[in-house]
Order: C-alpha cells, then sequence, then structure tokens
C-alpha cells in the first residue's frame, strides 16, 4: 500500500477519531475524521491559486462535473448518486477548490469514489461543455451560460464590489488573494477552454489533493479503494517538488497606512450604504493569537451590550443595524468588520467613529476583563459544540491544515486539544488592551464605504439594453441563427445519454445498512398518562427521580451529547385571537428584557443578557416546531449538563419575572418595520407570505404572525408606544398570562440524561407558587384547522404580486391534500415526487434544462393539508408551468413509464434525506419527538416509514401522481400565487385567464409603494455555492420526506 501514516488521534472535545495518510508515490492525502453519524461526508480539496479574475478556478468546478474520460457522461455523478443515497456538490473559495459528496451509509460512498475520483484526475473539459456551462450568445443575442449567469447574480451586488475592492487594496496584483476566483463577467466573455486546461494541468496534481471523509468509515476498505486510485496516477517527481499554492508564493506586503476607498454599487434607494474594514492578521498557523483576535471581535460585536454594538447599533437614530465580524483564512489572516445599513450621509464619519471608540475603550481603561472571559468561555463551548453537531467544523479545520500547514501532521495534530483557550482565558486587561491595539488600532487598515448610487443602476439596465441591441444589429439574422445551431451543437454532445449498463452495471446499496442514530426515548409526569410507558434504564433512572408525580409534561430523549437542549412547546391556541399578534412582539423581546426578582429588585435588561449568555450556549424561539406544527411556538436553551438547573431557572425567570419595558420593545418595533422592505424585495417570500394570509383565518399563528400581515399593527404600535405604552403592556400581560400555563406547556428534553443531576426534580421549582397545576393538557393545534372558507375548497383563482425588485418569477399553485400523517397513499407520493424532482430527472432536465426556471419542485404539507408545485427564478413562469403539467400527465396516464432503475434511485434519494435530517445527536432527538408524538406515528416512525417506501411499485406511484398531482394543475382545483415583475403584469395576466383563472392583481396594494427598483439575486461571501438542490428554498413549507 502505498500510504503512510501521518499522524492519528481523538480530540480531546468531541468524540472522533483523526487519522491522516501520505501517499509516498504520489503525495496524495486522505483524512478521516470518524464521527458516529449515518451519512458519510467526502470534502475533496483542491488548492487553487490564481492571480487573475478569469474565473479558472470556479469554471473548472463546474466543468468537472460534465463527464471524465471513463465515463464521458454529464450528470452521470448526479444519476448515479441518486442511486447511492448520494448528494454532490462544489464550492470555489479565494484560495481552494472543494468537491463534496455525502452519502447515507459508507456502502454507497464506496461505490462512488472511484467514479468521482476519476472525474477530478481525468475530466474531459470539452470545448462544447466550456461553450454551454462558462460562457456563449443564445440564438436571441442574450449572453448566457451557467457560471456567467451565476455571476451575473451577484457581480454588482454591494458585498461583491466593496470585498473585491478591499482585497485588491489589501493585495498586490501578482498575488492569488486579490483575484474574483469566481470570474468576472467581462473575462468570463474572453475566457477560453484552452486557457481553463492548462490552469487544470497546472493545479490538479495528486499531491495538491486530499481525500477528507468525515462519518462510519470501514478504514480497509477506504484505503484499498484510494490505492487503486493512486496506482493509477503519475508518480511524484521527488527530485523536483512542484511549489504549493500560496505556501510557497511571495508573501504580500503589509500596507503602510490606512487606505480609505468609496466605491458606488447600484440601488435605487440612496439612504443607506456598507462599510468594511479590513485588517492583515497573525500567520494562520499562529493558532493562540488567531482565537484570541476572534474573541476580541465578538467581545466587540456579538451582543446588544457590545462594545461596538452598544455605541453604535443600539442607541436612538442607529448609525448601522447590524454588524458582522468574519476572519479570511489565508496564510496571513484577514480580520473583517462589516457595518451594514449606514446612513449614506454618515459612512466617512461612522468609519471614524470605530477607531474613536476602540481607542476611548482604552484610554478610559474601560476593557471589560470580565466580559471578554466570559465571550472565550462561551466560544470554547460553542466551537464543541460544531464540532460534535456539524461534520463541516473538523472537515473545514483539516482542509485549511491542508492548504497551509506542515506535511508532518505537526499543524494538525493541534486539533487534538482547545489550549488555546486556556490559554488566553490567562490574559490579563494589558494582553487584550495590547492586542486590540496591534491588531485594530494601530494596525494599518483597508476601509471601503460601500454608497448606494441611483445612477449607476439606471446606466447598467440601459448599457445591457444597449449592448443586447448592438449585439443583434451586429449579428444579424444569419449570425444569430449560426449561434442557435452552435449552441444546439454544443447540447447535443454534452447530453449524450447514460447507457442503463452502466447504471445497472453498479449495484444499489442496501437502506438497511444505513446506521440511524438511536435515541432512548424516557417521560415524566403527564407525558406518561395516556400513552405507553418506556421501559429502559432511562425511564428507571426517571422514575426514581419522582417522574410519577411531576405535575408538567416532560418528554426525554437520551443521546451521547456534551450538551442539553430543553425545549418549550406552546400551542398559541391558547391566547385570544385578537391579541394573538402580540405574541411576536412577546417572543422577539423574550431574551433581551429586564427581570424583577422576587424580592422587588429590578435586574436590568444589559444585566440579564450578560448572565443568560454566560449560562447558556444556544437562546432561541421559533414558530413552529423543527419546521412544522406552525401553530405552535417553541423556545429554547441550550447548555452544559452542570448548568441543567441554571436553564430551568432561566425560563422560570424570563416567562413570569420579566418586565415588559416600553423602550426595548419600542426598538424591536423599529427594527422589525426597518426589515420589511427587504421582505417585500424577495419574491419568494411574497409567493408564501400571500398564501399565508389569503388562505387562513386570524386563528392561525401562521398567519397572525407573518410579518407583513402585521404591518399596520406595528407602524400603530411605533407611534402609541412612544406616548402612551399602558395598553400594548398590558395585552403583552394577557398573552403571557394565557400562553404560559402548565396545561399548555410540553417540554423536550435531549441530553445524556445520566449525567443531569436530578432530571425529573429539577423541574419541581418551575411553576411559580401562583399557577395552579394540571392535570390534563390542550391539544396540539394543526394550521389545516385554521383555513378560511376558500383555503378549505381551492380552486379557480391565480393572485399576481407585483415585485419591482425581481427580474425573474416566483410561484406557487396549491390544491388541497391529505391532512392525516398516516395516510397510507404517503409513501407512494413521496417515491413519486422524488422520482420526477431527482437531479437530472423529469422536472431537472425539463424545466431547469430548458432554461425556463433555475428550480422547480412539489411542495407537500400534510400540516397545512396542501399539495402544490412551484417554479422560482423562472425567466417565463406560465411556461414552466404549462411544461411541468405536460410531465405530470404523461406520468399520470402512463404515457411515459416510471423506470425501475430510477425508481430505486428516487426511493434512494428519500432514505439520503431522511439520514441528513437525523445527522447528529441533537437534530435525531428532536425529530423523533417531531414523528412519534407531535405526528402521533408511534415508536420506529423512521423504520416504519423506510420498510413502506421500499416496497412501493410504479402503479402506486402512477395512482397518487394521478390522485393528489394532477388536480394542482387544473383550475377547478387549485390556485395560484405568483409574484413577478410589473412589466409582466400584462402577459401573466393574459396566460392566466387563458386557463381560466379569475386573476387578482396586487391584493394587498402594495404597487405604487415602491418605485420601480434594481432586480438583484443574494450570493454568498467570498465562495461560489453550487448546490444541485434548491438553493432559497425556504423549508418550511415543505415536507421533506412526506411523512
Ligand atoms: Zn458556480
Amino acid at each position: 500500500m502505498p500510504f503512510d501514516l501521518v499522524t492519528s488521534f481523538d480530540p480531546e472535545y468531541c468524540p472522533s477519531t483523526i487519522t491522516k495518510w501520505r501517499s509516498t508515490r504520489t503525495g496524495l492525502q486522505i483524512v478521516l475524521i470518524e464521527q458516529e453519524r449515518p451519512i458519510v461526508e467526502g470534502y475533496f480539496a483542491v488548492a487553487t491559486e490564481i492571480a487573475d479574475d478569469s474565473g479558472c478556478p470556479h469554471t473548472l468546478e463546474h466543468l468537472i462535473f460534465m463527464g471524465s474520460k471513463k465515463h464521458p457522461y454529464k450528470g452521470l455523478l448526479d444519476t448515479l448518486g441518486n442511486r447511492a443515497f448520494s448528494n454532490t456538490n462544489a464550492w470555489t473559495a479565494t484560495d481552494s477548490t472543494v468537491y463534496t459528496l455525502s452519502t447515507a451509509g459508507w456502502e454507497g460512498f464506496r461505490l462512488l469514489l472511484p467514479v468521482y475520483l476519476d472525474h477530478l484526475i481525468n475530466p474531459t473539459l470539452t470545448d462544447s461543455a466550456c461553450y454551454t456551462e462558462v460562457y456563449h450568445v443564445d440564438g436571441e443575442g442574450n449572453e448566457k451560460g451557467v457560471v456567467f449567469s451565476e455571476m451575473q447574480g451577484v457581480e454588482n451586488e454591494a458585498e461583491t464590489i466593496a470585498v473585491l475592492r478591499s482585497h485588491k487594496i489589501m493585495y498586490p496584483e501578482s498575488s492569488g488573494y486579490s483575484s474574483e476566483t469566481g470570474g468576472l463577467m467581462g473575462a468570463l466573455r474572453v475566457l477560453t477552454s484552452q486557457r481553463i486546461r492548462e490552469f487544470y494541468y497546472s493545479l490538479y496534481r495528486p499531491d495538491n489533493l486530499c481525500l477528507i471523509l468525515v462519518g462510519t468509515v470501514d478504514k480497509d476498505e477506504l484505503l484499498d479503494t484510494v490505492s487503486k486510485f493512486d496506482d493509477e496516477l503519475p508518480s511524484l517527481d521527488l527530485a523536483n517538488p512542484k511549489p504549493r499554492p500560496f505556501v510557497d508564493s511571495p508573501k504580500a506586503p503589509h500596507l503602510t497606512s490606512n487606505v480609505i476607498d468609496t466605491i458606488d454599487f447600484p440601488d435605487k434607494d440612496e439612504s443607506s450604504g456598507h462599510i468594511l474594514l479590513s485588517f492583515f492578521g497573525p500567520s494562520i498557523l499562529d493558532f493562540v493569537t488567531n482565537t484570541a483576535l476572534h474573541c476580541l471581535m465578538m467581545y466587540l460585536t456579538d451582543s446588544d451590550i457590545s462594545l461596538l454594538r452598544r455605541k453604535i447599533v443600539e442607541i436612538e437614530n442607529p448609525l448601522s443595524t447590524e454588524l458582522e465580524v468574519y476572519t479570511d483564512d489565508y496564510i496571513e489572516t484577514g480580520l473583517n468588520i462589516w457595518l451594514h445599513n449606514v446612513p449614506t450621509e454618515e459612512l466617512g464619519n461612522v468609519e471614524k467613529r470605530v477607531f474613536e471608540i476602540l481607542k476611548e475603550h482604552i484610554d478610559k481603561s474601560e476593557f471589560n476583563l470580565e466580559q471578554i472571559r466570559d465571550v472565550v468561555e462561551r466560544e470554547r463551548l460553542q466551537y464543541i459544540l460544531s464540532a460534535e453537531r456539524y461534520p463541516s467544523t473538523l472537515a473545514n479545520l483539516a482542509i485549511e491544515d491542508f492548504v497551509y500547514g506542515t506535511k508532518d501532521g505537526k499543524t494538525l495534530n493541534a486539533a487534538k486539544t482547545l489550549q488555546e483557550f486556556d490559554t488566553i482565558l490567562k490574559y490579563e486587561t494589558a494582553d487584550w488592551e495590547k492586542l486590540m491595539q496591534t491588531w485594530f488600532l494601530y494596525n494599518p487598515h483597508a476601509a471601503i464605504l460601500a454608497k448606494p448610487s441611483a445612477s449607476l443602476a439606471k446606466q447598467l439596465r440601459v448599457d445591457g439594453k444597449e449592448r443586447l441591441q448592438k449585439r443583434r444589429e451586429e449579428l444579424g439574422e444569419a449570425g444569430l441563427a449560426n449561434l442557435t445551431k452552435r449552441l444546439k451543437e454544443a447540447q447535443d454532445e454534452n447530453e449524450r445519454k447514460i447507457p442503463n449498463e452502466l447504471l445497472s452495471s453498479f449495484p444499489a446499496p442496501d437502506p438497511a445498512k444505513v446506521k440511524f442514530i438511536e435515541s432512548v426515548t424516557a417521560k415524566a409526569g403527564l407525558a406518561l398518562s395516556g400513552a405507553s410507558k418506556p421501559d429502559n434504564e432511562i425511564q428507571s433512572v426517571l422514575d426514581a427521580d419522582g417522574a410519577a408525580s411531576l405535575p408538567l409534561y416532560v418528554h426525554y430523549e437520551h443521546v451521547k451529547s456534551n450538551f442539553v437542549s430543553v425545549t418549550l412547546a406552546l400551542s398559541t391556541a391558547a391566547i385570544p385571537e385578537d391579541i394573538l399578534p402580540y405574541l411576536f412582539i412577546l417572543l422577539s423581546n423574550f431574551y433581551a428584557t429586564p427581570i424583577v426578582l422576587d424580592d422587588g429588585t429590578v435586574v436590568p435588561y444589559e444585566e440579564v443578557v450578560k448572565e443568560l449568555k454566560k449560562d447558556t450556549i444556544v437562546e432561541s424561539y421559533h414558530i413552529g416546531f423543527d419546521g412544522e406544527f406552525y401553530e405552535l411556538v417553541t423556545i429554547e436553551l441550550q447548555v452544559v449538563p452542570k448548568n441543567y438547573q441554571k436553564a430551568i431557572d432561566w425560563f422560570k425567570k424570563l416567562i413570569w419575572n420579566s418586565k415588559f419595558d416600553p423602550q426595548r420593545l419600542q426598538i424591536v418595533i423599529e427594527k422589525t418595520l426597518m426589515g420589511m422592505s427587504e421582505e417585500k424585495r424577495d419574491g419568494s417570500y411574497m409567493v408564501n407570505s400571500a398564501s399565508r394570509r389569503l388562505l387562513l383565518n386570524k386563528r392561525s399563528a401562521r398567519r397572525a404572525l407573518e410579518v407583513l400581515e402585521m404591518e399596520s399593527l406595528l407602524k400603530r404600535l411605533c407611534e402609541v408606544v412612544k406616548k402612551d405604552p399602558s395598553d400594548l403592556v398590558s395585552k403583552l400581560e394577557q398573552v403571557r398570562t394565557t400562553l404560559f400555563t402548565p396545561e399548555n406547556v410540553r417540554i423536550v428534553i435531549s441530553a445524556d440524561i445520566k449525567q443531569l443531576s436530578g432530571p425529573v426534580s429539577s423541574w419541581t421549582t418551575f411553576l411559580p407558587s401562583s399557577v395552579i397545576s394540571a392535570s390534563s393538557l390542550m391539544p396540539i393545534p394543526r394550521t389545516f384547522n385554521n383555513a378560511n372558507d376558500e383555503g378549505r375548497k381551492l380552486g379557480g383563482k391565480a393572485y399576481l404580486l407585483p415585485v419591482p425588485a425581481t427580474e425573474s418569477s416566483y410561484a406557487t399553485l396549491l390544491t388541497n391534500g391529505p391532512t392525516d400523517f398516516k395516510h397510507p397513499d404517503i409513501p407512494a407520493l413521496a417515491v413519486a415526487v422524488s422520482y420526477l424532482e431527482a437531479v437530472e430527472g423529469p422536472f431537472w432536465r425539463g424545466i431547469r434544462g430548458n432554461g425556463l426556471a433555475y428550480g422547480a419542485g412539489v411542495l407537500r404539507s400534510i400540516e397545512v393539508g396542501n399539495i402544490g408545485f412551484r417554479v422560482y427564478r423562472a425567466a417565463d413562469a406560465p411556461v414552466a408551468i404549462a411544461r411541468a403539467k405536460e410531465i405530470v400527465e404523461s406520468y399520470a396516464t402512463g404515457a411515459t413509464a416510471f423506470e425501475p432503475l430510477l425508481i430505486d434511485g428516487a426511493i434512494s434519494i428519500i432514505v439520503s434525506a431522511m439520514a441528513e435530517a437525523d445527522n447528529s445527536y441533537y437534530s435525531a432527538a428532536s425529530r423523533k419527538f417531531l414523528q412519534e408524538v407531535l405526528k402521533d406515528l408511534g415508536p420506529n416512525a423512521n423504520q416504519n416509514y423506510l420498510a413502506s417506501v421500499r416496497a412501493v411499485k410504479a402503479e402506486a406511484m402512477q395512482a397518487a401522481v394521478m390522485q393528489f398531482l394532477m388536480p394542482i394543475f387544473s383550475v377547478e382545483t387549485s390556485h395560484v400565487f405568483i409574484a413577478c415583475n410589473p412589466s409582466k403584469l400584462e402577459s401573466t395576466t393574459d396566460a392566466f385567464e387563458k386557463l381560466g383563472y379569475e386573476v387578482l392583481t396586487d391584493p394587498f396594494g402594495y404597487l405604487g409603494e415602491e418605485e420601480e427598483d434594481e432586480g438583484g439575486e443574494s450570493g454568498s461571501e467570498g465562495s461560489y455555492d453550487d448546490s444541485n438542490e434548491d438553493e432559497d428554498e425556504s423549508g418550511s413549507d415543505t415536507d421533506e420526506d412526506g411523512e
């Protein structure tokens, strides 16, 4: 075997083993992070350095998926992945390109690994693939190409412009860190396939590739599989080692003085801009200083009481609504601070103000040692929590180590402990002050003042139109026809059909071999009545602690975790309908409010925030439980086991002892109102919001707590609260007393129960003496019961929602569907939907593949009682919907048959979605309560569902499509909600009137409120995620598994 062990160790803070090998023959590296999870995740990293904005790294990332020399078929990885419980994905960062493979179970992973690696090391990189995927002009003269369109969506966003500008200031032109690795539009237009191939050959070599795996893996099989791959690679020329990207490149000189640069970004609304402050940090391998600087940045920004937030955000007439800090983990760290939504005329002043505040803080000796030590403790726990919960945490560490660490494993070994936190906990005030001076105050920085410009927005639009006009004229009819032909040829060459023999030569792995996380259920108090009593060791522990006599409902899930989650689920049906919207204010204010102790002392809100942060790791609230059951609200605290009693005490104080402070309430209301224009610019959001507001009655929390539904109420309260807040306060009191009653609280705890002292008895002090304990529980409310008359009988109406800020359209069609979680047809429907929605499946090829919409899919919500179909970012929504109808019809009537191989694939997608949802102890525990208790599916709900899904046959799928999906596309039985640019209102109205719908335009009267605005899609910062999945999936509308 060519692989030498480099290092192997168990991190002290998280149950796992990290092992690294390196091939002596080729230099290929493997890092295995063993953790107990149902999903095996692979991260295949290449260090990619380039000194221009051509976008070679990003375009290459796309081209890798277009086929390998052994397997020259586009989409093969996805199609095989569908059969092997897998998902593939990739991203391009400034310093690396990472390809991912996540698979439910090792068996499927092992099958796909060789095929995936062949794509990485032997891609075809054809001219045709480059033509369709990177950049081309279509037959109508429009500029297209998957990468080009992707960058078009982000290139003119304020964040993208500011980050790139900052990098250009911080790093010389010759540095890879100064590049836009995603590719600038101008550069993509002239990028050749030859240039991409050259880039490929210079960097995609085995000694510059690292395979990182996280999960439960058979080590021998892994080494065996990768050894076979390694054998086929050219051996490393040890006498002439190739330079390592970045590590062997010249270091960037540091700034010698501050650089303040103003840039324009296109926006019709010129009221507020952004500031980005960037500083050079220490070497990435200086773990102690980097950790200290991270904590220092959190000290400045992480809560309402942090220095910068307190002085810039939490003031009357805020100078910014949001602060954000992040680091660029380059060979020398980059330290960055964002100030978002700064009043435009204040941009320059606020930049200066930041440094004045820092300087004053030190000059006046106000550095708070206790506060920063709290931050360090909390950050340490947050890190442990994320290492336990998310596979990406340790994987990212391994990627960073591969790009910048030493080859002997020494730097990776540092991941064994969290010593750096211990070291900085001993820092004294002087140490922290020195750090602040060295790295922030006296370290030259780049400041980008991003200023909105309406004229630039207009200019861009005019330029685009003129360019198109000019191009069309230059090309002429003949030229355009030529381009149509050329595109068709390229597509034909790319879209070679994958032979069935090839697909069936890969055996489908056995779903029964996927190992789900097992948690142990136990119950106390009211949770014991009615249901069968669990018989296990944990139940005995609870029984011995007084489980039988507790006057509360408590449900326990025992898991192997270092953390305790305590969730209170409450029914909103308890609150009188007329004051239900006030619940929103109560929740928004829940964790940052003054408290009156039993002896009458008032604890100010700053103190509450500080102490709460000290005792807990996560505090949150949600409408719904786990993204379903929207008539419930949940509040949750996560703590370490020794703080279990403290979590209970906090709940008690926050619920019954909090004091409604008009000033705090005013801030909540103002912030919510400020955020609303953001929501009105989001087509996807507007569609969801409209369907809630128009189809549910006011009893429903899903409607009443919808932000736009509350707009007029909040506007009124915003005035009232300044003059006479007494009515608001008394309504909040009423919400509090009706919501928090013992018969309305379901407590759900996930923890290693054996680590808790008094798992049951700790709750005996929870209820105040004035509250009468309950003997029975309120029922679990369901949203479908709150549908209004229109919602109960859908059909015939099309609501058009004009959204000036969007160029593309978003549409949802809804019909009434089953409301019973035990409905016998659910498995067949789930498999049929999974089949239609699969990557490279019928919707994908028919809708996305034809450029009709970026995404399309079926919505299923048993909770709401709706089935639907949605398209998003559609170029032409009516055409996309018509295409979807044809596809559904052809399967419903049997004109197109379900192919057996692909049915296996559809089932496999469901298996992997289930494993994905259960991929940590925390989520597995919460899902178990959701399935077994809230949905009343009883013990082993997962296993039972899997068994019924595996038994589904083609006939049942066809019947399900006929019964449940066909009504979505029929005017008699469906409603349409569509958000589009006002310029498309007329054509859209025509299209739906022709289908027989009654078209209702602008039901909430938003048109005229805002003027025409620029379109813009949101992008991620610094890297380009190429998700195969719905990228703007809201989640809350879909029952992923249809359970
Ligand atoms: Zn991309």
